[in-house]
């Protein structure tokens, strides 16, 4: 074995890459460029060549099958991270999944996503981290590091432009050259050019006319510019034509379904329409990328970092906390003295959204929800719940402490795939009722069969009902009381959020069908689902989920319940959010309000208890009409398995509320600067630039609900001294410092945050922009000395095919958020 590090490039490593490369023929290279299956690149013996295993990503690692029976930790979503605005708590998080990665025997994760907040209507919105190009690219590349450091690739995603769902396998985003450099690119430039990923994916969407897997910026700057020397996968089934895409800078296919490399691949180079050198590089970057993660023989992998693993469960608490921002506190929170009674109320109160749908979502073992959380931390107080309005999804997953197989006699859920024959391809007991199958259904399997049995922990009448696409019947105790065909098309919009073009909204949103049941504590019903999978949208993948909610009545009696609670309680906890329906891969919002009548449940709690905490359970921004007159408001995002656990920390005061808002929050519709917008004749226009976020709402003068940068702790801050350097030469980076000072009586966190103005500039700016920040933590009366480093890129701009940097005046305005900058200096930039 040769000692040398793959994670470093040398002429040693190489010319043993070129030495296996050597070995191959066309035929056996151009194998190695396809999906050997959904989720793994072929093996070649000949060569000691193994299969590298990717995975999705990216707040967890769900392995090749997402499964309960293995499950996965479950990491605060991208929005969350964004929210810590913190690289140390970044790389800390890349650490955890880079652990997750070995465990599950995946060689690459499939993230970070690094698409920006350009629109908060974007479906996919939670798992990109913000709107600001800076902040992103600094946290995404301490992830990258963070996972990397383990000798597991880290997958940037999705190269580029991929800020919308609506059409997203086919649209184009129209964007300027400065808007790409100055954003899109530059979120992902650290990421590639400072902690070096090995792994790059390509979009599903065109830029500029020309699809993401044959777009010259694969090439230029990706791999010339900033010196990529890793693999460029395609995202799964993006890639459509053979020449085209071979020729320019892809160079993995996933998966092997419909990929159009293969034989056609080998015919092309054959017939000269594909070089063999162009194959030999793309061959290069593979054989490379195996030496790093160790899947090359007598090539020892990257080096791995040693150090004790953070108690998993303990980490994505604290990870939960750090994200949360506290919007407003009227004197509320922290409870100092634990409440008596605690009112907690609405439906993501008793199903947290723990993540968002889609190819981010894993299994984890358990969610603790709010209600469990206030439940395990608060045991001396008197704790009701009500769902105060009926579930945006109808249906959450049967609990699975209560189901029993009644087949095997087991706890859980028993599963037969089988034949048109009859056959009994697969039979299974699962844990979970909530079961998804990507690529690893039996093949020739025409039925799915679902069998178990629930025994309800309380007496209430409840829908139970099947959320799945295709044909289905649901029988409970023997009587068929559901047998339908729907699908995510037919379905259409269900809670007027939801818009969709995507086929795959049928796994990640199905259609559900539910009907009213009295549930008796105790006494178990048989339920049994059968599905043919012949009438399933999709080939290779499904996904089921036999469900129940708690439905006491029509909606005025489930309101009329809440406000009750509230009344009696001395505190009153309503959980808020999106859904499934809402917030996904797949779909985008047409509207930021809270699904299904949650906005009247807030506002009659908010009448019945002036002690009224709204916890706000959304991965993106969503409207809060109420937002005044709550006595806190905090954001939770979708904040991982543990976000009931951190939830109740942080009311308690046990934990502060890290975070600070990632991107804007609008006040309504229709103040919001950046759409929705719809692809029209296939495009989509980024009309507004270098303009994004922020810097758009300050363009058009107009004020948001809460700005970017807000967020409250626990504890009060000042800030003084400021010293900037008075004269810098350009393209250099620069620090200033300033003196925090914690003048409360905790210790807390501050985000002392930085952003630069030029009153007049030969190029246009926007009104000001974040041009650096600086994570402080103090004790009570502790005064620390803050260095802010302010990167020689945040003040230039790309004009004429190149980074301009300006000379002259620049304003730095430095403080809590964008609208909150108490202090003020001049630097003035030399040539
Ligand atoms: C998503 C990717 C994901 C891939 C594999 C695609 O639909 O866009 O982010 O990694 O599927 O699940």
């Amino acid at each position: 074995m040769s000692s040398l590090n793959p994670s470093i490039p040398s002429d040693e490593l190489e010319a043993k890459l070129c030495e296996r490369l050597g070995k191959l023929d066309l035929a056996a290279k151009v194998r190695l460029l396809s999906g050997a299956d959904f989720w793994s690149l072929p093996a070649d013996d000949s060569i000691g060549l193994r299969s590298i295993v990717f995975s999705d990503g990216p707040a967890g690692v769900r392995g090749e099958v997402g499964d309960e029976r293995n499950p996965s930790l479950n990491l605060p979503s991208g929005s969350a991270l964004g929210a810590t605005w913190d690289v140390d708590v970044a790389r800390r998080y890349g650490d955890v999944l880079g652990r997750e990665a070995l465990r599950k025997n995946a060689d690459v994760v499939l993230g970070p996503t690094i698409n920006l907040h350009r629109s908060p209507y974007g479906g996919r919105h939670f798992e990109a981290m913000a709107e600001d190009p800076l902040l992103t690219a600094r946290l995404a590349a301490a992830y990258v590091e963070g996972i990397q450091a383990h000798g597991v690739a880290a997958c940037p995603k999705h190269y580029v432009a991929n800020d919308y769902e609506i059409e997203r396998h086919t649209a184009s985003s129209e964007v300027g050259e400065r808007a790409l450099r100055e954003l899109y690119l530059a979120a992902f430039e650290d990421a590639i050019v400072e902690a070096r990923a090995w792994v790059v994916m390509s979009a599903y969407n065109g830029v500029n006319g020309v699809t993401m897997s044959e777009n010259d910026l694969l090439r230029d700057p990706l791999k010339t510019e900033w010196g990529f020397d890793g693999v460029v996968l395609s995202d799964w089934i993006a890639v459509k034509t053979t020449d085209a895409s071979a020729n320019s800078a892809q160079d993995v296919v996933m998966p092997d379904l419909l990929s159009p490399w293969g034989d056609a691949l080998v015919e092309a180079v054959r017939e000269g329409r594909v070089a063999e050198s162009t194959i030999d590089e793309k061959v290069l970057r593979v054989l490379r990328l195996a030496a790093r993660v160790g899947a090359l023989d007598g090539v020892e992998p990257a080096s791995r970092a040693a150090g004790e693993a953070p108690e998993p469960l303990s980490i994505v608490t604290e990870l939960g906390a750090e994200s949360m921002v506290l919007l407003r506190n009227a004197d509320e929170l922290p409870w100092s003295l634990a409440p008596a009674s605690i009112a907690v109320i609405g439906p993501n109160a008793m199903c947290a959204r723990s993540q968002g749908g889609g190819s981010a979502t894993v299994v984890p073992d358990r969610v603790i929800s709010p209600l469990e959380g206030l439940r395990q931390h608060f045991p001396d107080a008197s704790i009701s719940f009500d769902m105060g309005v009926p579930a945006p999804t109808e249906i959450f997953p049967l609990d699975r402490d209560l189901l029993s197989d009644p087949v095997a006699e087991t706890p859980g859920v028993h599963v037969v795939f089988s034949a048109a024959d009859g056959t009994v391809l697969l039979e299974e007991v699962r844990l979970s009722a909530e079961l998804a199958w990507m690529g690893t259904m039996p093949e020739g399997a025409t039925t799915l069969t679902m069998q178990t049995r629930y025994t309800p922990a309380i007496t209430q009448r409840c829908d139970v009902g099947v959320a799945v696409a295709g044909h289905v019947s649901l029988s409970i105790d023997g009587e068929t009381v559901i047998d339908r065909f729907s699908t995510a098309e037919s379905a259409g919009s269900r809670d007027g959020g939801l818009e969709t073009s995507d086929i795959t909204a049928n796994i990640f949103a199905p259609p559900v069908t539910a009907v009213p049941v009295d549930l008796v504590e105790g006494t178990p019903i048989d339920l049994v689902a059968v599905c043919d999978l012949t009438t399933a949208p999709l080939p290779m993948v499904h996904a089921i989920m036999i469900g129940m909610a708690p439905r006491s009545g029509p909606d005025e009696l489930m309101l009329a319940e809440a406000v009750a609670a509230a009344a009696a309680a001395e505190v009153a906890v309503v959980v808020v959010g999106t859904s499934s329906r809402t917030e996904s891969e797949g779909i985008d919002r047409t509207s930021l309000a809270l699904p299904g009548g949650q906005d009247a449940l807030v506002e009659a709690v908010l009448a019945a208890n002036p002690r009224t905490v709204v916890v706000v359970n959304a991965g993106s921004p969503v409207l809060m009409p109420w937002h005044d007159r709550a006595s806190a408001v905090l954001v939770t995002w979708f904040g991982g398995q543990r976000t009931g656990t951190a939830l109740a920390e942080v009311l308690a005061g046990d934990r502060e509320p890290g975070g600070r808002l990632p991107t804007t929050w609008p006040g309504d519709d229709q103040a919001v600067p950046v759409g929705p917008d719809r692809p029209v004749d296939g495009k989509v226009h980024y009309a507004e630039g270098i303009d994004i976020g922020h810097r758009a709402w300050l363009k058009q003068g107009a004020t948001p609900a809460y700005c970017f940068g807000h967020g409250l702790g626990y504890t009060t801050w000042n800030m003084s001294d400021l010293a900037v350097p008075a004269k810098v030469a350009g393209g250099e980076p620069f620090s200033l410092s300033l003196t925090v000072r914690n003048t409360g009586d905790r210790p807390g966190k501050h985000v002392v945050q930085v952003y630069a103005a030029r009153g007049s500039s030969e190029v246009s700016r926007p009104v000001r922009w974040l041009a650096g920040w600086s994570v402080v933590r103090a004790d009570p009366g502790e005064a620390v000395r803050v260095e802010v480093d302010v990167p020689a890129r945040s003040l230039a701009a790309w004009v004429d095919g190149k980074w301009w940097y300006e000379t002259g005046a620049f304003d730095l305005l430095v403080g809590a958020s964008v609208d909150e900058l108490p202090l003020q200096a001049t630097v003035v930039v030399g040539s």
